[in-house]
């Protein structure tokens, strides 16, 4: 018998066969699947350059248009998370040098201000405290004192649980020569913006939070303005795989033939159309309406059981993700972890600078319901009885 070469062996985990529980996902992201989006990421494959698989694309384009309310032609979906989009915007609008305003508030600021660092570009940055947001005034100070060529802000701060107004920004950046790019990962669909009408010159989604189809590809889309910026580079973007040029063709935006850049993951994008029909099915009205009303409904319900919410003003309180500060006496993770184990029920902990301080509940998309306000109220209120009682 001839000896073998292999001196790895198959792992034995492997040869068991896959384990996914049944979990209510009610953190920040990702929410659960519903199974007309599960099974159509279950669908055989097609050639990516196959003229179905253009066609859904198109209906993806068509869709990321109504659910950011833009006629921008530039408008596809990367291969990729949140964070793809965010490097996409980032490093296909920066050149090294140019400056850039980063209103930081939460992580998503603190994030984009790294990456555009490492992209080479000047960083400014305009600070508020976790749980607040920015007046337009807070803005203009930042854009007189440094003429950046990009503000940068996020209209759903999900680590801290704030919603950004965006009213009257997109003009006041351009007033100051300033292209708005703003970070719609976790407020898309769950509260409203219109990127034409507010004149957001660059947006961008993911696929896992209100859309409710699997991590993996994200909405984008330029403005003209933004548009524009990019013909005017000097350099190419440092990424081949998220040149915009290079998408903007494969996505049939640049009205040249379709040429191949890179194998786009075709059940994503199976599973990200079906996400983007549902809210176009629902309408997104009713979508904004919906998460608000389960968010008045959750924060009842927290302060009932004696929390405290940590975004004071209501208004400011983004309905897809509610934050209360970690009750007094409680550890954070315990808590957690007995909403996990005894009801199988994901909430999560702070975030960057909110972490420790913040529990964080998700309401989004398909998990928006009345029926999950009360099972999450119902475990929360299970332990903030044992977990205390584990401590004494
Ligand atoms: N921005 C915001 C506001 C987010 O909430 C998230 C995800 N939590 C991201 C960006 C990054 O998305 P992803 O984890 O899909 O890369």
């Amino acid at each position: 018998m001839a000896t073998s070469l292999l001196r790895i062996p198959p792992p034995q985990d492997l040869l068991r066969p896959l384990a996914v529980p049944e979990r209510l996902l009610l953190g920040p992201g990702p929410s659960n699947v519903p199974p007309r989006i599960l099974a159509a990421g279950g669908r055989q494959l097609l050639g990516h350059m196959h003229p179905e698989v253009l066609q859904v694309m198109d209906e993806i384009k068509a869709g990321i248009q109504y659910a950011f309310q833009t006629r921008n032609r530039l408008t596809l979906a990367i291969s990729g998370t949140g964070h793809c989009a965010m490097e996409a915007a980032l490093l296909n609008l920066l050149e090294r040098g140019d400056t850039i305003l980063v209103a930081t508030n939460g992580i998503w600021g603190q994030r984009a201000a790294d990456i555009a660092r490492r992209l080479g570009a000047n960083v400014h940055e305009v600070l508020k405290p976790p749980g607040e947001y920015f007046t337009l005034w807070d803005i203009e100070e930042g854009l007189v004192q440094h003429k950046p060529s990009v503000l940068f802000i996020t209209h759903g701060e999900s680590s801290t649980g704030v919603l950004q107004p965006l009213e009257g920004l997109g003009e006041l950046c351009h007033r100051h020569g300033c292209l708005l790019l703003v970070d719609a990962v976790a407020s898309l669909g769950g509260a409203p913006i219109f990127m034409d009408q507010q004149e957001i010159d660059v947006l961008y989604s993911g696929s896992q939070k209100v859309l409710n189809a699997p991590p993996g590809s994200a909405l984008i889309s330029f403005s003209e303005q933004a548009r524009e910026k990019m013909l005017r580079r000097k350099t190419k973007p440092s990424s081949f795989y998220l040149d915009m040029g290079w998408l903007a063709n494969y996505w049939g935006c640049d009205g040249e033939p379709r040429r191949y850049h890179h194998t786009a993951p075709i059940n994503s994008f199976f599973s990200l159309r079906e996400g983007l029909a549902l809210l176009a099915e629902l309408g997104l009205e009713s979508s904004w309406e919906q998460h608000k009303a389960n968010c008045v409904q959750l924060c009842q319900g927290l302060c009932n059981l004696g929390l405290e919410l940590f975004v004071k003003e209501e208004k400011a309180r983004l309905p897809t993700v509610t934050t209360v500060r970690v009750p007094e006496g409680y550890d954070w993770k315990e808590i957690t972890t007995f909403l996990m184990d005894n009801h199988a029920i994901e909430i999560a902990g702070g975030l960057g600078p909110s972490a420790g301080k913040v529990l964080r509940i998700g309401l989004m998309g398909c998990n928006s319901t009345s029926v999950n306000v009360d099972r999450v109220l119902r475990a929360l209120q299970d332990a903030l009885g044992r977990c205390r009682r584990s401590r004494l």
